[in-house]
């Protein structure tokens, strides 16, 4: 089969590799569509903790080419999305349905060759039924529509809520519609330089979407907002917003970590967190919300289609991560479809 292979970091060919065998409990999936995520990118860039070479990509659908010992009724030829990760299943956070934090878990991409390629094996019981009105392109998301309803548990407050995203990318916008489902009465995206994001959240339904330098940011938060925002989502991964989320949030609000971040923080702000009483919040995973992702596609109640900016062959993966890496692109969600 023909695969994208990350031989070291940076460098990505296409190669033609022995097409994997599965054992009983393991399904054999032909890809259909692959989404880059944040993820991906740390992979390539040799910043995670990977073997290498690799077949990167974790955030999948396809089609079950071959099934041993299924789950959920599944046979070849049945359409599904699969989660990107899973854990030893014993553990205590196995057990409580929070498989990314387990020590043990198996990461497609990372610690297992992975979905950027014509097939993928994974462990059958990760494999779930996608129905027929949804696309193989939506579903490729799933994993992170699951991550931000995860997110969304450790809400306080639900209905009503203000809420202010930061980072108008693929999770961040996909937080934003979720955020919306759920209940949320105002929302506001912040966003950075890209203008084409900032638009396209306006778009998705926020109700007032800014960059970041905006001179009148704060006044225009406040106007819709007067007390701040019950809980300000930060999903741009640069450090320094938390601190901006720190000072933006009501009193006794919540600021959510949502990203992978390269650097720590420096200057955390440490008294505004005391003496406005903040709860901060790490939220990894998509914990067991796959099948509820799902069900938000069915409903149309997210839109993914408008999020993805590029459909690329296996043959420009390459292709994919340079514009995943390039700052001045319009590249939002890349999808390759092999
Ligand atoms: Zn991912
Ligand atoms: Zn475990």
């Amino acid at each position: 089969m023909r695969a994208a292979v990350l031989n070291k970091p940076c460098e990505i060919n296409i190669e033609d590799v022995p097409r994997p065998d599965i054992s009983e409990g393991e399904a054999l999936v032909r890809v259909k569509s692959v989404g880059i995520c944040g993820t991906d990118v740390l992979v390539y860039k040799g910043l995670y903790k990977n073997k290498f070479p690799i077949i990167p990509g974790h955030e999948f659908s396809g089609i079950v080419e071959e099934i041993r010992g299924g789950t959920r009724g599944l046979k070849a030829g049945d359409r599904v999305y699969s989660r990107g990760s899973w854990g030893c299943g014993k553990c205590e956070f196995c057990l409580s349905g929070r498989q990314a934090l387990c020590k043990d878990r198996i990461m497609l991409g990372v610690s297992t060759n992975g979905c950027m390629a014509e097939y993928v094996k994974v462990k059958s019981s990760v494999l779930y039924p996608l129905s027929d009105e949804v696309s193989f392109d939506d579903s490729q998301s799933i994993v992170s529509i699951a991550c931000a309803i995860n997110l969304t548990t450790k809400l306080k407050y639900k209905l009503g809520m203000n809420a202010v995203v930061l980072g108008p990318g693929h999770n961040g916008l996909i937080i934003m519609q979720v955020l919306r489902h759920i209940g949320a009465d105002h929302i506001v995206m912040i966003g950075g330089s890209r203008e084409s994001r900032i638009q396209l959240a306006s778009d998705l339904g926020a109700d007032l979407a800014l960059s970041r330098k905006d001179p009148e940011l704060m006044e225009k938060i406040r106007r819709l907002m007067p007390e701040g925002p019950d809980v300000v989502i930060e999903s741009s991964g640069s450090a320094e917003s938390i601190n901006q989320a720190i000072s933006m949030v009501k009193t006794g609000g919540t600021v959510m970590a949502f990203s992978i971040y390269s650097r720590p923080l420096d200057n955390f702000q440490i008294n505004e967190l005391y003496n406005k009483d903040i709860s901060i919040v790490g939220v990894k995973g998509a914990g067991s919300y796959y099948e509820d992702a799902e069900r938000l596609l069915q409903k149309k109640a997210i839109q993914i289609k408008p999020i993805i900016s590029h459909n690329l062959s296996l043959d420009d993966t390459l292709k994919g991560f340079e514009l995943m890496l390039d700052k001045t692109s319009n590249a939002l969600r890349v999808v390759i479809n092999p």
